[in-house]
């Protein structure tokens, strides 16, 4: 193996291993360091996103939303079932294996384009001639040089103060997805995407779910409108959500832990559960990097501090992804990626903030691109709004799946579509053409112009831009 390389990648997540693949297209010689590991000390590419995050908890979501569809929604089609029963360690076994899926395409994919993957930890030696010297320590330790630097690190969960995770009754994003047996009573501490999708996971499987929030709206960063419609669809699930708590003080015997807090209303109760999931935030990872040696300049939470073009204080070195500034996404961190790459090739990569789309897995899905009703007002932008439920569309009737709604806000003046909010079925997948949409600057009426096939969910996209103009046809 060489040990000159024109890129090195330190973190193969989905900032890491798509900013390799792409310099490996345009011609450079590249080397991706990671240090995840399976089980059995195995290399595990994919970051946080594959192993812990993104694609295990859409595993169990899906696993679980089949069991919650068996156990209430079948018999409304006419489907009878005896003796149904949940199998977790199967369910883990399930999505482990779509994990390692994953994990083996990125080796797969490092190969076909000629990445030299090294499986272990990579942080800064040294300056070197024309670049920087990176120490690579895993089976062996040896140096390499590299003339561009990408880091793509990614980030870890937050701890609250003086609570280490245990992943045994205290858990991050890790132990929550591979709780062994369906706990009777969960808790858990913050009610952002994370804290959501694995509420929804383990009370559909059965768990009475608290989730204690310290903010007091919920979704704070979701249309207002959208996030008390999916707020109305939790609670009749059974999905427990207090807002405007303060945490005090947690603590963990054999039996499970409890959790001491004040409501909003300032009265100090105790809620004992059997494991709690504390998902808070994250942290970048910067801690191994070693980045004093080389002057690497990193902000009060220890987040590479880089420029629009995700250039740091250092020629020749870069950051991408959580560990840098902005939404803390995987394809927010791929965009970034692919941008840098090309930007190291002399090309203008680009990645526009104002339509990288934000979606929480949870039934239903709530998806939403561009600004919300309240960022609009706020701005002091005179805009035009669209709603269609789902209620009215004929394919979401034939589902089953009703809860919901398209919303669509468009520029009073331009018509300009400025925001498309969903709270609904595959609210995921139909946010992809409200993404289309504003990065070619589509007005409301070319939504409402053309032609979507009949029944489909995304009609209702359609309809929220006739809505616009106040002639929705079906509602
Ligand atoms: C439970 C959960 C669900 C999520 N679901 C979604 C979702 O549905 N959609 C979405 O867009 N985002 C989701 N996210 C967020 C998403 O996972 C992150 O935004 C994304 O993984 C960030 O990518 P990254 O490449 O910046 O970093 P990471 O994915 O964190 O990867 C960083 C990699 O760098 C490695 N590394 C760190 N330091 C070193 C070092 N010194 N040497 C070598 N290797 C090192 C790490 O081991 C890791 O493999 C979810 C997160 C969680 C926790």
């Amino acid at each position: 193996m060489s040990k000159n390389f024109d890129v090195i990648v330190i973190g193969a997540g989905p900032g890491g291993y798509i900013a390799a693949i792409r310099a490996a297209q345009l011609g450079f010689q590249v080397a991706c360091i990671d240090e995840w590991q399976t089980a059995a000390g195995g290399p595990a590419p994919g970051g946080t996103c594959t192993n812990v995050g993104c694609i295990p908890s859409k595993a169990l979501l899906q696993s679980s939303e089949y069991f919650d569809q068996a156990g209430h929604h079948f018999a409304e089609h006419g489907i009878q079932l005896q003796g149904l029963g949940v199998d977790v360690a199967q369910m883990l076994a399930r999505k482990d294996q779509v994990v390692k899926q994953n994990n083996d395409g990125i080796l797969y994919l490092f190969k076909k384009n000629k990445v030299s993957f090294l499986h272990g930890r990579g942080r800064f030696a040294a300056k070197a001639d024309g670049g920087y010297e990176i120490k690579f320590t895993g089976k062996t330790e040896e140096s390499i040089t590299g003339k561009q630097i990408v880091i793509a690190t990614g980030s870890s969960a937050r701890a609250l103060p003086g609570v280490p995770f245990d992943e045994v009754h205290v858990l991050s994003n890790d132990g929550a997805l591979r709780i062994g047996a369906v706990p009777k009573k969960l808790a858990l501490i913050g009610s952002g995407v994370i804290g959501l999708e694995m509420g929804s996971v383990w009370r559909r499987l059965g768990a009475e779910v608290t989730i204690l929030e310290g903010l007091p709206t919920f979704l704070g960063a979701v249309d207002e409108q959208i996030a008390k419609e999916a707020k109305k669809a939790f609670d009749k699930q059974g999905l427990k959500i207090e807002l405007g708590v303060q945490v005090g003080e947690i603590k963990s015997s054999q039996k499970g832990v409890s959790v001491a807090y004040r409501n909003a209303k300032g009265e100090a109760l105790t809620l004992d559960a059997d494991k709690l999931i504390v998902s808070i935030g994250r942290v970048p990872n910067t801690t191994g990097l070693n980045a004093q040696v080389v002057g690497l300049q990193l902000d009060e939470r220890g987040a590479i501090v880089v420029d629009a073009d995700c250039k740091t204080n250092l020629p020749g070195v870069w950051a991408v992804g959580d560990v840098v500034r902005g939404p803390m996404l995987a394809h927010k961190a791929e965009e970034e990626g692919v941008a840098v790459a090309e930007r190291i090739a002399g090309q203008h990569g680009h990645v526009n903030f104002n339509t990288i789309p934000w979606v929480i897995y949870t039934s239903p899905e709530i998806a939403w691109v561009g600004r919300t009703e309240q960022q609009l007002k706020a701005d002091g932008v005179a805009y035009k709004a669209g709603t269609f439920p789902f209620l009215a569309n004929g394919r979401a009737r034939a589902l089953g799946d009703t809860t919901g709604m398209v919303k669509m806000l468009a520029d009073a003046v331009t018509d300009e579509v400025l925001g498309v909010h969903i709270v609904g079925p595959l609210a995921s997948e139909l946010i992809a053409e409200a993404v289309m949409a504003m990065e070619f600057k589509a007005s409301s009426e070319d939504i409402a112009r053309i032609c979507h096939a009949h029944p489909s969910l995304s009609e209702a996209t359609k309809e929220a831009a006739l809505a616009v103009d106040k002639r929705a046809l079906n509602f």
